[in-house]
């Protein structure tokens, strides 16, 4: 089954950090990371709902502003996340303008703001166009399992990592997809309808194999029902495949805590981008900045079992051979 969302890098690898996935059957979007994305055109800015970003450094949220100026003035509500302090920063920025005329405008701009520092709740502030863009603070929300983001259809979890300062990383998963046997369900000799949507919600909702689940249907001799457990129908009837699984791993050290918390994070993660900006001859200058090799992305991808691996992020003096770092990641991730 095709999957419901596209993942895009906006910039080259030497360009700055921005993941744009784009939804296929809604017109939505969520970016990771926002460095410089004035390769993103307005309308597909307009289409964000959610930014999440890793840490303030600025070639992660320098393009705070782009978006500000290209949503202010319509009806959007986008919500922001990031680590520890991020309210902070996010107020920093908005405070960075005059608002006096705002309070006029039809349209209204909100930013709804989470902070997580790795614990079990998330700090949420609120920044409405028409009150200036002030600081409301709201209550915090529980968070379970590094769980930042569910609804229906897909979940995003974090972990941070340290990067001298804390580093989220992401992975965004789509809900598994459940289809039915239809063949299978004419055997049983039940016509499909309504019922099958509770049948699949109840799947996704993760309920017990004795969850009774009722079939109704009318026809020419009136109404019929018949009962069924889940568990019974998920092996009757039911096709479940596994959703996509993004990873989206920036600026981080290569050491034990990092690489546990990134095995928790990425396990059985489809699609890896990570930053890969040295080669593994400056190893040592990339363990000082506190960011990874192009030898350690590829060891990690090749440790938490990824499908594809797309190295990026590279520093600047590799300009000439990008081709050495892709090598690298791809050498050890392949394990050649
Ligand atoms: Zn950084």
């Amino acid at each position: 089954m095709k999957p419901a969302f596209q993942p895009r890098l906006v910039n080259d690898p030497f360009g700055d950090p921005a993941l744009y996935v784009e939804f296929l059957f809604q017109k939505r979007a969520i970016l990771f990371d926002l460095g410089d994305i004035h390769a993103l055109s307005p309308r597909k800015v307009l289409r964000l709902s959610h930014i999440f970003v890793s840490h303030a450094h600025m070639d992660h949220f320098y393009g705070f502003d782009y978006v500000l100026r290209i949503c202010l003035g319509r009806a959007m509500v986008l919500h922001l996340y990031g680590p520890t302090g991020f309210i902070d920063r996010v107020r920093h920025r908005l405070g960075g303008y005059t608002w006096n005329l705002v309070h006029n405008y039809t349209e209204e701009l909100v930013f709804l703001v989470h902070e997580w520092d790795g614990g079990r709740t998330l700090s949420r502030a609120r920044f409405r166009c028409r009150r200036a863009f002030a600081c409301e603070p709201l209550a915090p929300m529980p968070v379970e399992a590094g769980v930042l983001l569910r609804e229906p259809g897909l979940m995003v979890r974090a972990a941070v990592l340290d990067h001298k300062i804390p580093c989220l990383a992401f992975v965004l998963e789509e809900t598994e997809h459940v289809n039915i046997w239809k063949n299978r369900l004419a055997e049983l000799g039940v016509p499909t309808g309504p019922w099958l949507q509770a049948l699949k919600q109840a799947v996704l909702a993760g309920r017990p194999d004795d969850f009774p689940i009722v079939a109704e249907w009318r026809d020419r001799e009136g109404m019929h029902r018949r009962r069924f457990t889940l568990g019974e129908l998920r092996a009757r009837i039911l096709r479940i495949v596994p959703g996509l699984k993004i990873g989206y791993v920036v600026d981080c050290l290569y050491c034990d805590a990092n690489l546990k918390r990134l095995q928790r994070l990425l396990d059985g993660v489809d699609w890896l981008y990570i930053e890969a900006g040295f080669a593994q001859d400056q190893a040592e200058a990339a363990r000082q900045k506190y960011h990874l090799t192009a030898w350690q992305a590829g060891d990690i991808g090749r440790r938490v079992g990824a499908k594809r691996l797309v190295p990026f992020h590279f520093s600047a003096r590799y300009q000439d051979d990008p081709e050495a770092l892709v090598g690298e990641a791809l050498a050890r991730f392949e394990g050649k």
